[in-house]
């Protein structure tokens, strides 16, 4: 696959959010934690986030609030800090 590199850029999208809708999926295979994976909308890199399930549902087992996901992939995005990791896309999701 030949792509230019992104440049690395901080981006809240409003299609991030949807489609990572569609194409993360939700494991609960960790106790207490779920693992959020799927290509970051934005680059594409596989992502691997993982959520304490205390924090994203209330007592029922309902969805308590949108979770922050940032992208952590590990590609070159130019003009990233260095102490940075991911391509700066951001995105709530429910779980
Ligand atoms: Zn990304
Ligand atoms: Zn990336």
């Amino acid at each position: 696959m030949t792509q230019l590199p992104l440049p690395y850029q901080p981006t809240n999208d409003p299609t991030f959010a949807t489609t990572a809708a569609t194409t993360f999926e939700v494991d609960d295979t960790y106790e207490g934690a779920l693992v959020v994976s799927g290509p970051c909308p934005r680059c594409g890199a596989l992502l691997e986030v993982s959520v304490f399930e205390s924090i994203v549902r209330s007592a029922g087992g309902q969805p308590s609030g949108p979770v922050l996901i940032v992208c952590d992939c590990a590609d070159q995005h130019p003009g990233r800090p260095e102490n940075r990791r991911g391509c700066g896309a951001y995105w709530n999701v429910i779980l």
